[in-house]
This record gives structure tokens, sequence and C-alpha cells, in this order.
């Protein structure tokens, strides 16, 4: 089971942008129940950090919330995709007056 874009909660998204929030609901819990018992052993976490809160989505999610300074990692690759787009609007020139701080530059952070 792949977790990011999986098409049961894609589907539960379209039905609540449709307003029918039961359907979304139940696909939403079907997602859920299905992600319950395959990651029940597995590592759900797709941060690639040698870290002590991995895959401990309570405490890392509490730590980011705590000192908020950015996001966690999992959650990148969403808000990327959406800045990708505003990026556009300046024909991303923007890559020129940002550059990552040190720690995201590991290799094996890529
Ligand atoms: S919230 Fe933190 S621990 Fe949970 S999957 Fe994301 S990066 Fe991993």
């Amino acid at each position: 089971m792949i977790i990011e874009n999986h098409p049961k909660e894609k589907e539960a998204m379209e039905a609540f942008h449709r307003g029918d929030r039961q359907e979304g609901l139940r696909l939403q819990e079907e997602f859920a129940a299905q992600f319950r018992r395959e990651y029940q052993e597995k590592d759900h976490c797709s941060c690639k950090k040698a870290c002590r809160y991995h895959g401990n989505c309570k405490e890392c999610v509490a730590i980011h919330r705590a000192h908020q300074e950015h996001v966690p990692n999992c959650m990148r690759p969403i808000i990327n995709q959406k800045l990708k787009l505003l990026s556009e609007l300046t024909e991303h020139t923007l890559a020129y007056e940002i550059q990552p701080p040190k720690e995201i530059l590991r290799k094996e952070d890529r």
C-alpha cells in the first residue's frame, strides 16, 4: 500500500468537495482501516533522517508545532508541490534568492 496519492483517500476528498460528507467519512475510514492493518508492523514514515522520533507521528508533530519553523519531513512534498505552482508566477526566480539550510543539504535527505 502506497500512502501518497492513495486513490481511496482521493475519492474521499472528492466526496467532501461535492458536499457528501457521509460518503467522504466512509471512504476515509476505509483508507484508515487499510492503513492500520498494513502498517501495524511496517514503517510508514518517509523521513530519511536518523531521528529517535522516526515513525512516532504524535511526538514528531508536537515537536514541529512547538518550534514552528517548518513542517514534518513527510509533509514537505505536498507543500513544495503547491509552492512550485506559485513560484511559476515569477518564473522560479525565487530560486536565486533562497538556499536550503545546511541540514537539508545532506544527501540522504533527497
Ligand atoms: S509526522 Fe513525522 S513521524 Fe510521522 S510520518 Fe511524518 S515525518 Fe514521520
